[in-house]
């Protein structure tokens, strides 16, 4: 990316106006008496965004907000209608984009060129489900006898109650509003309380390109406000992106409540299985695209490789290898452009990834690479990438989620080892497989538990399916598919009307 053509992101960042109010309705909605929240900025500790935390009230507003919106058009605007606005928010998204980008860089320390490379996949998804609406068919006719018509119709559900989390806050609520809105339901969403700003931001956006009031609400808060959105009577369909741990607390606040579809995308642990037969493309290339598969958004992604599991003829040059390109990565400001490994999101998150990198010391793992207390970043969020290697499979690092800058590597010694020790998790959300023999790709990718499994045998450049990419996670990471066509489906439910003329 060229710099010099870059903003001055400091000063845009002083000039940065979002209202910090719930989005209801077509406009920020104060409430009276609610608690106002304050984002930290993990660079350095200072305050950041103040926002509304807005409780069962704004909830209740934003639903009854969305509900009308619902009956009063939008359910009844043709695809045609849809698609058309659709693709005005997605160009709004594009024009708006350094802005969009400050939001996620200012709440949680994303790095300003990662945040920018981010805006262009959150507008895809909102043009990708513009572009199915007119072009996917509604439906299908079931053989009946002369004089009935059966028709198997996908109906929008109504409203739909979207809570996202922090670690891709734009990409996340885009990913929700898409096939909701396409499919002609309206929206509330509640971005995490780290980082409410990008989705205050793109519900202004639409506003202003013309989606009607109502049909996208924000209401920021924290886990009361999410707990407000899954039980309230009026929502009729609930998309949740987060750990598995406030998943299983959604689905007994829905058992407390009125029952609603559920879509759960919630945490991971995914294997990066690498088989001697790649040794031909060259350790170093490979240890690159290992390095980045995992230290990725400093290690806070749902399918980040943070387990990687290597043959042993390979295992000691391979560990040497990643060890060496991930102590190259260099944390920085994330508001220099030159930066590609910021601050975690917030100062919880670096105590609880410490505590985890204090288990894997305590349960026999070999620290390879220290990241903590990274040198000339004393205050803030920093952690700097972390290797354990010869990790017991038994650990904790070796099982659960982290989500944070730590790569556990394990040799196996074939492949009944390598899908043993793949499959020792909870978690079942991707998969990366390295090997040339096809069979043998075709039967670990038909064994390992993961949504999502990528085979790699070779390091050329390849296009994958971009936005028609679909998948189901499987375990404990949740259910229901999410991106694609059959992502628009999650949004819809089937209606049959059978039609008997005799
Ligand atoms: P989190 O579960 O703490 O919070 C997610 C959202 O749920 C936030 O908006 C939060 O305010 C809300 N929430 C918290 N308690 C709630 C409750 N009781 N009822 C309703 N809502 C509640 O997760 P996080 O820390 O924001 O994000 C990290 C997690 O998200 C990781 O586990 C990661 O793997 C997962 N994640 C999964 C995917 C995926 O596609 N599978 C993508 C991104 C992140």
């Amino acid at each position: 990316m060229n710099t010099s053509k870059q903003p001055d992101w400091r000063q845009l960042a002083e000039r940065l106006a979002v209202s910090g109010a719930p989005f209801i309705d077509g406009k920020p909605h104060p409430i009276p008496d609610a608690r106002q929240s304050t984002t930290i900025n993990p660079v350095d500790g200072s305050d950041g965004f103040t926002f509304t935390d807005g409780g069962a009230a704004a909830i209740d507003a934003a639903v009854r907000a969305a509900r009308a919106a619902w009956e009063n058009g939008w359910r009844d605007c043709g695809p045609a209608g849809r698609r058309q606005r659709l693709l005005a928010l997605a160009d709004a998204i594009l024009a708006h984009g350094d802005e969009l980008a400050l939001c996620d860089c200012l709440d949680i320390g994303k790095p300003i060129a990662a945040a920018r490379g981010e805006v262009f996949p959150a507008a895809g998804f909102i043009r990708y489900y513009a572009e199915a609406i007119d072009k996917l068919h509604a439906g299908q006719v079931a053989p009946t006898g002369a004089g009935a018509l059966e028709l198997q119709l996908w109906r929008p559900r109504g409203v739909v109650g979207a809570i996202t989390p922090w670690n891709f806050p734009l990409i996340n609520a885009c990913l929700k509003l898409g096939p909701a809105l396409a499919a002609g339901n309206t929206a509330v969403i509640k971005p995490s309380e780290l980082s409410p700003r990008s989705a205050l931001l793109l519900a202004q956006l639409a506003q202003d390109c013309g989606i009607p009031a109502g049909v996208i609400n924000v209401v920021p808060g924290g886990g009361a406000t999410g707990e407000a959105l899954v039980r309230h009577p009026g929502v009729d369909m609930l998309t949740f992106t987060g750990s598995t741990a406030t998943g299983k607390s959604i689905l007994q606040g829905i058992g407390g409540s009125t029952i609603k579809p559920v879509l759960l995308e919630c945490g991971g642990k995914s294997p990066e299985i690498l088989f001697e037969d790649v040794a031909g493309l060259g350790l170093a290339e490979v240890a690159a695209q290992v390095v980045r598969g995992a230290f990725w958004n400093q290690g806070q992604v749902c399918v980040a490789r943070s387990r990687l599991l290597v043959q042993q003829s390979l295992y000691q040059p391979m560990v040497d290898a990643v060890v060496a390109v991930a102590a190259s990565l260099q944390p920085g400001d994330p508001l220099e452009m030159s930066t590609t490994f910021g601050p975690l999101a917030s100062s919880r998150q670096r105590t609880v990834v410490e505590g985890y990198i204090q288990s894997g010391i305590d349960d026999g793992a070999r620290l390879a690479l220290d990241g903590r207390n990274p040198a000339g970043f004393e205050q803030g969020c920093y952690l700097a990438p972390t290797v354990f290697v010869d990790v017991p499979p038994a650990a904790r690092i070796a099982r659960e989620e982290i989500f944070g800058p730590v790569l556990c590597v394990m040799p196996f010694a074939d492949e009944e080892e390598a899908l043993a020790l793949a499959n020792a998790t909870e978690y079942g959300l991707a998969a990366t497989i390295w090997t040339r023999d096809i069979g043998r790709a075709q039967r670990v990718a038909g064994r390992v538990q993961a949504g999502k499994v990528r085979v790699v045998a070779s390091l050329a450049q390849v296009e994958g399916a971009g936005f028609s990419h679909s998948a189901e996670p499987c375990g404990q990471s949740g259910y229901g598919v999410e991106g694609g066509p059959d992502g628009l489906r999650s949004y819809m439910r089937r209606q049959s009307v059978e039609l008997a003329a005799g």
